[in-house]
């Protein structure tokens, strides 16, 4: 099997990530195509350094139709200035430029969706060598990562900072605190699938990995960018970049959990009818939402039904649904 860590990145930097001080500047990935032969695809990168310390490195955009992180960031990448940290912050907004360019999931250049594709190639689609990239140059510099997730235009879920199950007690640990001084609503532990994820690589490696999941719809609002960017400071408190204390949300954080294996999936296509709203508790068994098939006169609606007590934790966005499309998600309590 090819070593691909080792393989160099294709990337060039205009930015050095080692210096000291506050420093903006771009990854720039070779683009050959019809429009620009010998082009570049810039992706925005602020290195902000002052002495040794922690690195933590903050990621948004990896699917480019979920906003909060990137809006938070590019404010941190504004506002946030050497002398008032200690060790290193490396910010990468929008990791999928193309895709955030397009405002969807996936990238318009090659449909690579980033977080399938890591540890990617250095001679692969876009896609890939931006995935080789920040596992080789970013993520080895890092001791923490924070990956900004929603639910993109297709799903709304409870603001959340989330972690993996993994079989590493001590990395679980040090990974539950930063997740309950994020200070987001909840505090999610996922057991999921996480082949070709960013998530896969961090671990493997042993360091801190915390991904979040911090609404979606396609959009944002005000309260939860403001949950986004508590949730940046506190971090930089937590493991100890600032002199600041951390903020205490101000309701507890709600440590909750999920198996897989709870994810309700549409088996009928039509209108998407919620019963409950996003955040809502329900029991085990209770009706949580209908699909209506519009296409036919005096139809009963399709019930869905709660598969476990809890909070209702994911829910599908648009109106229509198709078969085969995540309806909602019941997360326990941990
Ligand atoms: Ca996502």
């Amino acid at each position: 099997m090819e070593d691909v860590y080792n393989m160099p990145t294709r990337v060039t930097l205009t930015v050095d990530l080692d210096a000291d001080g506050k420093h903006h500047g771009y990854a720039c990935v070779p683009l050959s195509v019809d429009e620009s032969a010998w082009g570049q695809v810039q992706l925005p990168l602020t290195v902000i350094k002052n002495g040794s310390g922690p690195t933590v490195l903050f990621t948004g955009g990896n699917h480019g139709d979920e906003y909060e992180g990137p809006i938070a960031q590019l404010q941190l990448a504004h506002t946030l200035k050497a002398e008032d940290i200690r060790g290193r912050v490396i910010i990468c907004p929008c990791m999928n430029l193309p895709a955030v360019q397009a405002g969807t999931r996936t990238s318009p250049l090659d449909g690579g969706n980033l977080n399938r594709v890591f540890p990617g190639h250095p001679a692969g689609n876009i896609t890939q060598q931006i995935a080789h990239f920040v596992v080789r140059e970013l993520v080895a510099r890092a001791d923490v990562v924070v990956d900004m997730h929603s639910g993109g235009k297709t799903l709304d879920i409870v603001p959340s900072a989330v972690m993996h199950r993994t079989s590493n007690a001590e990395q679980m640990e040090t990974t539950r605190a930063a997740l309950m001084a994020f200070g987001a609503p909840v505090a999610m532990v996922l057991d999921e699938d996480t082949t070709g994820m960013l998530d896969a690589e961090v671990e493997r490696l042993g360091k801190t990995f915390i991904s979040t999941e911090l609404g979606g719809m396609g959009t944002v609002t005000a309260e939860r960018v403001d949950i986004t960017a508590m949730g940046i400071r506190n971090i930089l408190a937590h493991f100890k970049l600032t002199k600041d204390a951390v903020v205490s949300p101000s309701k507890p954080v709600r440590l909750l959990e999920n198996l897989s294996r709870d994810l309700i999936h549409a088996e009928h296509a039509g209108l998407y009818e919620p019963l409950v709203d996003l955040g809502a508790e329900v029991k085990q068994g209770q009706p949580i939402a209908h699909i209506w098939d519009y296409q036919t006169a005096g139809c009963a609606p399709i019930i869905y039904y709660a598969t476990c007590s809890g909070m209702v934790y994911v829910r599908h966005a648009p109106g229509l649904i198709s078969r085969g499309d995540t309806l909602a998600l019941v997360a326990a309590e941990a």
